[in-house]
């Protein structure tokens, strides 16, 4: 359903006064404000299972451990992501962690023999990713992500909280730097993705991830040689019936 300008007009002055009222918060206390308080039952935690993704899966379950968790599985995912996602759900207690995945007629009638990021790779995230996340949050009010601006370059003046559609999205970490991730994740005893060690700073899809060289932003082992660095997830309007 689209948003109506007045609902997208309102997120925007919403955004923007709790990014003041937000910052220098704590984020443990950040995260239990817009999870219990402002938006209880309405917001989803958006996570990859990725190389950071315990320290917010870590204090959502600390709050409730019934915090929704919307997981995009892309059926190109590293094997090693999934175990990794099973592990830390069994660790942290997570109850309602919901897997999205592309619908099977429409890999079928655009990617049947999975090589679509080769010729394609804006579609391939769009059908793998981004329609399967749109029709999801139809369900809520507010998201958090992951997101870094220690990441990249198009993550660098990344907001607190940003306004999207018509719906207000958390990003607790923007303003961590990587060491204070690896300190948290080393305070809690919070099991590692199995890939960073092997130099994967930043992991998604098999075909499209790579590890990162020294001295690299995080993200830089995402389409490598290409000009893509988004996959469309922070970039396109995600409502469902959204034409893209
Ligand atoms: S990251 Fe690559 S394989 Fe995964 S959905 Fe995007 S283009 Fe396709």
């Amino acid at each position: 359903m689209a948003m109506t300008e007045a609902a997208i007009l309102g997120a925007a002055e919403k955004a923007a006064r709790l990014d003041v009222e937000f910052a220098g918060m704590d984020t443990p206390e950040l995260m239990r404000a817009v999870i219990a308080d402002l938006f209880p039952g309405r917001i989803a935690l958006v996570s990859s299972f990725g190389a950071d993704s315990a320290v917010l899966l870590h204090m959502a379950a600390l709050i409730d451990k019934a915090t929704p968790v919307l997981f995009i599985d892309t059926q190109l995912l590293f094997k090693e992501t999934l175990a990794y996602r099973d592990t830390l759900v069994a660790h942290l207690g997570l109850t309602n962690v919901i897997a999205l995945t592309p619908k099977p007629q429409r890999l079928a009638a655009e990617d049947p023999e999975n090589f679509l990021w080769a010729s394609d790779p804006d579609r391939c995230c769009e059908i793998r990713k981004v329609i399967p996340m749109a029709e999801a949050l139809e369900g809520y009010d507010a998201w958090i992500t992951g997101r870094k601006r220690f990441q990249g370059r198009t993550r660098a003046a990344l907001a607190l909280i940003e306004a999207e559609a018509g719906r207000i999205k958390v990003n607790p970490l923007a303003h961590w730097p990587a060491d204070k991730i690896t300190g948290y994740l080393d305070a809690f005893a919070l099991p590692r993705h199995p890939l960073v060690a092997k130099g994967y700073l930043s992991i998604g899809c098999i075909p499209c991830t790579s590890p990162v060289k020294p001295g690299e932003d995080p993200r830089a082992g995402r389409w490598r040689e290409r000009a893509k660095v988004e996959c469309g997830l922070h970039t396109l309007p995600l409502y469902a019936g959204a034409d893209i």
